[in-house]
């Protein structure tokens, strides 16, 4: 049987793994229904992964609600310079 998880996993990229994570409809929790920190990735690693739970070349997955249960997964774009998430830049402190 196919898991979420498996469906999680074989997402074929960011976009796609971000509406499939705002899809889930919470039976159990997102957080036991997949691996939140083995999310497929699809770019290069940014130095600070705090709060990202996935990234692209030029956006970051972060959950944007304070209760992991979806619906509330958001991309936000990486800096051009440092190709941190836009709230971990540090290009202009
Ligand atoms: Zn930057």
């Amino acid at each position: 049987m196919k898991t979420f998880n498996d469906t999680v996993q074989a997402a074929k990229s960011l976009e796609s793994l971000c509406d499939i994570l705002n899809s889930y409809e919470r039976e159990i929790s997102l957080s036991d229904a997949c691996d939140l920190c083995s999310l497929p990735i699809f770019g290069k690693e940014p130095k600070n992964t705090m709060e990202v739970f996935s990234w692209n070349d030029t956006h970051m997955l972060i959950d944007n609600g304070t209760a992991l249960e979806g619906d509330d997964w958001v991309l936000v774009e990486r800096c051009t310079k440092c190709g941190e998430a836009d709230f971990a830049c540090i290009c202009n402190s």
